[in-house]
């Protein structure tokens, strides 16, 4: 049945080739369906069970029914796909993510209601109605979460962003993890699949991983594709896991192994989740490609996109959503860039520029310095705990370096930067705070810690270069006087009068 599946796709792709335009508006599992019926294959309850098991493993890789994949762009991404094996990561792809934000200030549980962007900059409002300003954004959440209009943008988004995610498909998948007492599967295999009577049902459970190498446990995750996954997060988890147990009895139990009951388990819930609605994109009846373009625009040198699903070339995946991330990166340091020669030719006329000189001058002579972190403050006695100060926090950034001699074909310019290296260099994020504070800072346990307490608990914003010399102009004279100040009496403590 292998042969007969990878030749229904092969007559597919010839079918979308003879419609032509007709193809746009005819589904992958239409054009499947038809075809199955013209040469006549999988005739036999058995045959048809398996060509099920091998369109579920079809609506598991695209994350979205047959019935709603695009015959004629189903597949637009194929002729990017990378070479080499597949593996897993031992100990999680956490550990990737974890080792990329290192040194990274993430504020969790901020959940974004409304992006408001204009000349100004940009106002992040999260729940709660604490606002964060800044220059330019990021927005990096799922097709699923702006699908469903939670993150409110004013001004609204261009006509043509917001029909581009209308028409994308942003579809299910989900797993069921475990983790039992001893490996009782064939400890030398991955993979293993189980057949569905039901054609409804043929995405339930239909493939299991094996963990077990990599976790360190004895770890099983079953895959729920297609109809199935929606229909999945309908049902008692209590009542999931047994039925899992059933199906593993029944591939298990005829060859005389037990199968034990889990220790622990969990059920994914991507599609009810508020901040995923889904789990990743495809090309639905309707949409293409370039629609993953569009997602990916910036709008006003403002507001830029991030995310698998603006990854015209590796959407669905998290190699795609990293790669997007690097390609925005280096779009907002070119437009940050042009907007400080523009704000240096406008500080200049409005003699602004000696500020931002300053902010560099006081940080040279530290009140207090540990870690990542240094502080000036404005007091004159030492006794003035409650003063405000300024603190700079030292960060790591990763930079995408050009390649020099990279031949970009023509059609390929704005789809992807070319990482050639990462290399990391430094920059400094700003923030108010007082003594009292900065003293309760230090005695935090590493700079991680002091970050999370800085943001969380003491609720201290973090600003950028600009907008501490905006917000905390006042601030930075009255360092500078009371600096003057400290200097004036220590004089006169040091003046002795002789006798
Ligand atoms: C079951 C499953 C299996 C997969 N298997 C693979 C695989 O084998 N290989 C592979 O390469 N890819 C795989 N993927 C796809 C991959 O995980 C995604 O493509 C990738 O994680 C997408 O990254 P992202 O940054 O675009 O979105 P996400 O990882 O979804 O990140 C979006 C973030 O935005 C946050 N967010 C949402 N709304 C808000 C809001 N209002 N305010 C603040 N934050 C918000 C979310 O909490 C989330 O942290 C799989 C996905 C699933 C679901």
């Amino acid at each position: 049945m292998d042969l007969v599946f990878n030749t229904l796709l092969d007559h597919a792709t010839r079918l979308r080739e003879y419609l032509k335009a007709a193809a746009e508006g005819i589904s992958l599992g239409e054009g499947i369906e038809r075809l199955r019926r013209l040469y006549n294959v999988a005739k036999t309850v058995e045959e048809r069970e398996v060509l099920d098991w091998h369109l579920a493993n079809l609506e598991f890789s695209n994350a979205g029914c047959l019935s709603e994949l695009s015959l004629a762009h189903w597949d637009q991404d194929d002729q990017y796909e990378m070479g080499g094996d597949h593996c897993f990561l031992a100990g999680g792809n956490a550990r990737l993510v974890h080792a990329l934000c290192d040194g990274v200030p993430v504020l969790y549980e901020k959940t974004v209601k409304r992006i408001e962007y204009g000349e100004d900059g940009v106002s992040i409002m999260v729940e709660g109605d604490q606002v964060f300003k800044a220059d330019m954004a990021l927005c990096t959440v799922p097709l699923g979460v702006l699908k469903s209009g939670s993150v409110l943008f004013e001004p609204e988004l261009p006509v043509m962003k917001l029909k581009a995610i209308d028409r994308l498909g942003f579809g299910l998948l989900n797993k069921v993890a475990m983790v039992f007492p001893h490996v009782f599967w064939d400890e030398e295999i991955d993979t293993f699949g189980c057949l569905n009577k039901d054609r409804s049902k043929r995405g339930e459970f239909f493939l299991f991983y094996s963990y077990h190498t990599v976790s360190g446990g004895a770890v099983l995750i079953a895959l729920v594709a297609g109809e199935a996954a929606m229909e999945f997060e309908k049902v008692d988890p209590a009542v999931t896991i047994h039925r899992v147990l059933d199906i593993l009895k029944g591939i298990y139990g005829p060859k005389g192994v037990t199968v034990p009951d889990p220790i622990q388990s969990s059920c994914t819930r991507w599609g009810g989740d508020p901040l995923c609605l889904g789990s990743y994109s495809h090309i639905r009846v309707g949409s293409s490609g370039a629609d993953y373009d569009i997602l990916a625009e910036s709008v006003d040198d403002r507001l830029f996109f991030a995310g698998e699903a603006t990854n015209r070339a590796y959407p669905a995946t998290m190699h795609g959503a990293l790669l997007s991330g690097l390609r925005e990166a280096s779009k907002i340091r070119r437009a940050s860039e042009s907007r400080v020669s523009d704000y240096k030719k406008y500080a200049l006329q409005k003699s602004l520029r000696h500020i931002n000189g300053v902010l560099d001058d006081i940080f040279m002579e530290p009140d207090l310095e540990f870690g990542r972190f240094v502080f000036v403050f404005s007091y004159i006695t030492t006794e003035e705990q409650q003063a405000p100060g300024l603190v700079r926090i030292t960060l790591q950034k990763h930079l995408l370096l050009p390649s020099k001699n990279h031949n970009v074909k023509g059609d390929q310019k704005d789809k992807e930067p070319v990482a050639k290296k990462i290399d990391q260099e430094v920059f400094h994020l700003y923030a108010i705070i007082s003594r009292e504070q900065a003293t309760e800072l230090m005695a935090g346990e590493d700079d991680k810690s002091r970050i999370a307490f800085l943001c969380k608990d003491l609720g201290v914003k973090l600003m950028g270069y600009d907008s501490t010399c905006d917000i905390g102009s006042s601030l930075i004279s009255s360092i500078l006087s009371t600096r003057k100040a400290r200097k004036r009496l220590q004089l006169q403590k040091n003046f002795k009068i002789p006798l």
